[in-house]
């Protein structure tokens, strides 16, 4: 069988490459498309950490798409907060008609390692794009082996961002650790 494997970033992808070639799923093939990750300085460092670590595996990796702030953006306004509706479903319907072009027989993705992410939701997505498709989905859920995978990572010196990929989730990870302003006795008076 030959797998596009969509790649959300290169220390997600440790653990699951590792567990594909170790099944024999047949030939990996990764892909980069994340137009989801900003700002540009960010999405430029985890592309850049994937293509050398796929080099480093031996891993053939397609880096489609650029840097996508404004299609991004533009495709989940209003609805800010049912942003990774959209942000599963681009990705993974790019992913399967790659996959589809290149004749290939199925597609994956990265993302179902990370205890973080709407598992069930991204399921469901790949599903219903197999549907679709007519492209398999490769279901797999890599969960139980993402610390694993994490602290290889960190072994290999792989770039570890810190937040999801979007301007939201950058936010939402930096105001969760941010202390409460502290009042005065005399500033609660005011
Ligand atoms: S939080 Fe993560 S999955 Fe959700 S939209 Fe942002 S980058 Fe995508």
């Amino acid at each position: 069988m030959k797998v596009l494997v969509h790649i959300c970033c290169a220390p997600c992808s440790v653990a699951c490459i590792k567990e594909l070639r170790s099944e024999n799923v047949g030939e990996l093939c990764g892909l980069w498309y994340n137009p989801n990750i900003h700002p540009f300085t960010e999405y430029k460092a985890r592309r850049l950490t994937l293509v050398d670590y796929a080099k480093s595996i031996q891993l053939p990796l397609l880096t489609e798409g650029e840097y996508g702030l404004r299609y991004f953006i533009s495709n989940i306004y209003p609805d800010y907060d049912n942003r990774c509706d959209f942000c599963y479903s681009s990705r993974l319907e790019y992913t399967a008609k790659r996959a589809k072009e290149l004749n290939l027989d199925a597609f994956t993705t990265t993302l179902l390692i990370s205890p973080y992410q709407k598992h069930e939701l991204i399921k469901q997505t790949g599903e219903r794009i197999a549907r679709e498709t007519g492209i398999e989905f490769l279901y797999r859920d890599f969960r139980p082996l993402f610390r694993q995978g994490q602290d290889e990572a960190r072994e290999l010196s792989l770039y570890m961002q810190k937040y999801c990929g979007c301007v939201f989730s950058e936010e939402e990870r930096y105001r969760k650790k941010k202390k409460p302003i502290e009042t005065k006795p005399e500033d609660e008076k005011k």
